[in-house]
């Protein structure tokens, strides 16, 4: 589609970042276009509201710059989460695994309740991770899952696959 045309001409591969061998996808041109990031924000807004989500989750640290607008256009409150060591309340903390070693993330316990449906929204989807220590969180805080959006896929690292049984048959979408 148009919308996705433009998007993709905005994004920037730079070769051998942040290691040799690897292709990172730089966003950073989409967000200094108003045009873009708006159609962007818009798009995201109306699959979060289709999803019956009620909530916004972004991902630290890209995730935040495009969930937060995603929620004021949607109407619906914004939840960070974050690398762990970085909120100040009460939270639910998941460890999952990197290239090398683990990382860990978190959310403030009381953002999340059982009436919540949650969209979680990031830059980009590479192994799937990330993605799937959120969802894993979400369900933690016995919070239903709206779907997951992300502007682009690397399909080549199959992070759907790793993100489907986290899912529960909620939708995975990819700009
Ligand atoms: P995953 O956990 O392997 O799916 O990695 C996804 C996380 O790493 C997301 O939060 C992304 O922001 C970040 N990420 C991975 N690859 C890229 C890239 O090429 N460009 C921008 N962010 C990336």
């Amino acid at each position: 589609t148009d919308i996705q045309e433009l998007l993709l001409s905005r994004i920037r591969d730079v070769p051998d970042y942040p290691k040799p061998g690897v292709v990172f996808k730089d966003i950073t041109p989409l967000l200094a276009d108003p045009a873009a990031f708006t159609a962007l924000t818009e798009a995201l807004a109306e699959l979060s509201l289709r999803n019956g989500a009620t909530r916004i989750v972004g991902l630290e640290a890209r995730g935040f710059i495009l969930a937060a607008p995603v929620a004021v256009r949607a109407g619906l409150g914004f939840i960070p989460v974050r690398k762990a060591g970085k909120l100040p309340g009460a939270t639910l903390r998941q460890a999952y695994e990197l290239e090398y070693g683990t990382a860990e993330i978190e959310v403030h316990a009381e953002d999340l309740t059982p009436e919540d449906r949650v969209m979680v929204i990031d830059d980009v989807l590479a192994t799937g991770g990330t993605a799937a220590a959120s969802l894993e969180l979400i369900r933690r805080a016995g919070a239903q899952v709206a779907g997951v959006a992300v502007l682009m896929e690397l399909g080549f690292l199959d992070g759907r696959a790793k993100l489907t049984p986290e899912l529960g048959g909620a939708p995975l979408d990819a700009l």
